[in-house]
C-alpha cells in the first residue's frame, strides 16, 4: 500500500526500501509523490498490477512525468524514465470508492474516500478474518473541494494510520476562521501596496487556496488586483473538472450542470513564460512548489522577500530541511542554491493550515468510530509524533499502538 518519494530528504532515504517479497498487487491511495511517487519503478521492476481510483491515475501520471522534469533540471538521479511512467497504465486498475473487489488468495479489498484530495482513498483489506484499514492520508473536516473522509468503515481489527499533524499541540482552527485570517492578511497587503506570494502543492492546496479567493472576489470582499497561475496548476485543474463526480457536492452540482469550473474562472491569469506578470503592482501570485524547492515559486521568491510591503501565505505543513519549513521556523537569510549568497527576507510571512490532514483531536475522533479495533499502527509523520500519537492512543483508549522503524515486520 502506497510506494513514495521523500521530497524533504534530511533523515530518510530518498526512496522505499526493496519489498522482502516480491509485491504482487500495489495500491496508490492518492496522487501526491509521498505517497504514489515510485510507483513506476516498482511496475518496471516487480509487473504487478496496481488499483487506484480513476482520478489518482491520471494525477499520478502528470506528478511523474513532473517529477522527472524537475530532477533532470536539478541535475539529479532518475529511479525511472519517462517509459516507464508511460507503462503503469497497462498495469492499472481504476476502482471507485466502495466497491468490494476479490484478489487472489481470498483477498477482498476496498477503497473508502480519505478526504484528502481528488480521488484520495484508504484501503480496506479482508484476509480470513483479519480486516485491516490503511488511512492514506486522511481530513476529518470539510473543505472547499472535499467531503470529509468516510467514517462508516465496519468492523476493523488492526489500524494503520497517518500522523502528520497527530502531536497534543496539533490543532487546527476552522476553515472558517482559516479562510477569514486568509483575506485579512491579503487585503492589508495589497492595501500597502504589496505583493502576495502563495507556494501551494499543485494538486489539493492549489484549488482549495484558488477557490477561496474565488469566493472572496464573488462577494466582493477582496481587493480586486490580478491572480496570476503558475506552474502545473491549470493542467491539474483540468483534472478536477473532469473528475466533478469525486468533489463536494456544491461544486460538484456547479460543474455538473454548467460544464464550468470555478478554478477556471476569469479572475485568473495563467502565467506564460513569466512574460505577462506585472510585478509592479499589487498582485497575487500562486505558483508550485508548496514547499519553495522548486518549480516556479522560486523565480519569484527572492524578488518578493526582499519588500517588507508584500507577504509570503505558507498554506500548511511543511517538511524540516524545506525553505518553506526555514521560514516557517522564523529563519530569515535563504539560500537558492548552495554556492550562492543568501539573501535576507524582510516580506511578512505567515502560516494558514488549509491542511487536508486531521490534527490530532480528528484523528482520535476517527479512531474512536471504528468498531472490534484491537490495534494501531502510527506512521507517516515525524518520529516523535507517531511515538507520541501512539503512546496517546494506548492511555486513552487502551488498544496495543506501535509507531513502528522502517523495515520492521509484525505479525498480524
Ligand atoms: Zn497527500
Ligand atoms: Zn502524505
Amino acid at each position: 500500500m502506497d510506494t513514495g518519494i521523500n521530497l524533504g530528504k534530511v533523515s530518510e532515504e530518498e526512496y522505499p526500501l526493496e519489498p522482502t517479497i516480491p509485491p504482487k498487487t500495489v495500491f496508490i491511495t492518492h496522487a501526491h509523490l509521498d505517497h504514489s511517487g515510485y510507483l513506476p519503478a516498482i511496475i518496471s521492476r516487480y509487473g504487478c498490477q496496481e488499483i487506484a481510483t480513476p482520478p489518482t491515475q491520471d494525477l499520478g501520471e502528470l506528478l511523474h512525468i513532473d517529477f522527472l522534469k524537475l530532477q533532470k533540471e536539478g541535475g539529479m538521479e532518475l529511479p525511472y524514465t519517462s517509459q516507464d511512467v508511460m507503462a503503469v497504465r497497462s498495469h492499472a486498475y481504476d476502482v471507485n470508492y466502495n466497491v468490494e473487489m476479490n484478489l487472489r488468495g481470498g483477498i477482498k479489498a476496498m477503497l473508502l474516500s480519505s478526504g484528502h484530495i481528488l480521488g484520495a482513498a484508504m484501503v480496506r483489506l479482508k484476509i480470513n478474518d483479519r480486516v485491516i484499514l490503511y488511512t492514506g492520508d486522511l481530513s476529518t473536516r470539510n473543505t472547499r473541494t472535499q467531503d470529509m473522509a468516510e467514517t462508516s468503515v465496519g468492523k476493523v481489527d488492526t489500524l494503520i494510520i497517518e500522523s502528520t499533524y497527530a502531536a497534543h499541540n496539533d490543532r487546527h482552527p476552522s476553515f472558517q476562521r482559516v479562510e477569514r485570517e486568509f483575506k485579512e492578511a491579503i487585503n492589508k497587503a495589497l492595501d500597502r501596496g504589496g505583493r502576495v506570494l502563495i507556494p501551494v502543492f499543485s494538486v489539493g492546496r492549489a484549488q482549495e487556496v484558488m477557490l477561496s479567493l474565488e469566493a472572496f472576489v464573488r462577494s466582493g470582499v477582496l481587493s480586486r488586483v490580478p491572480i496570476y497561475i503558475d506552474g502545473m496548476i491549470k493542467k491539474i485543474n483540468e483534472i478536477y473538472r473532469l473528475y466533478w463526480y469525486y468533489l463536494r457536492s456544491q461544486i460538484k452540482r456547479q460543474i455538473r450542470y454548467t460544464r464550468q469550473s470555478p478554478l477556471e474562472s476569469d479572475i485568473f491569469v495563467e502565467v506564460y513564460q513569466k512574460k505577462n506578470v506585472n510585478l509592479d503592482e499589487p498582485c497575487i501570485i500562486i505558483s508550485t512548489s508548496g514547499m519553495l524547492e522548486g518549480g516556479p515559486i522560486v523565480g519569484y521568491l527572492k524578488q518578493i522577500a526582499e519588500d517588507s510591503k508584500n507577504l509570503i501565505c505558507l498554506t500548511g505543513y511543511q517538511v524540516p530541511g524545506t525553505r518553506g519549513r526555514r521560514l516557517q521556523d522564523g529563519e530569515r537569510e535563504i539560500k537558492l542554491s548552495p554556492d550562492e549568497e543568501p539573501f535576507k527576507v524582510f516580506s511578512e510571512v505567515k502560516t494558514f493550515e488549509f491542511s487536508a490532514h486531521a490534527d490530532q483531536s480528528g484523528l482520535f475522533r476517527f479512531i474512536s468510530k471504528i468498531k472490534g479495533l484491537e490495534r494501531v499502527y502510527c506512521v507517516h509523520g515525524e518520529e516523535w509524533k507517531t511515538i507520541e500519537f501512539a503512546d496517546r492512543i494506548e492511555e486513552l483508549k487502551k488498544i496495543s499502538a506501535y509507531s513502528p522503524i522502517n523495515g520492521e515486520i509484525y505479525p498480524l
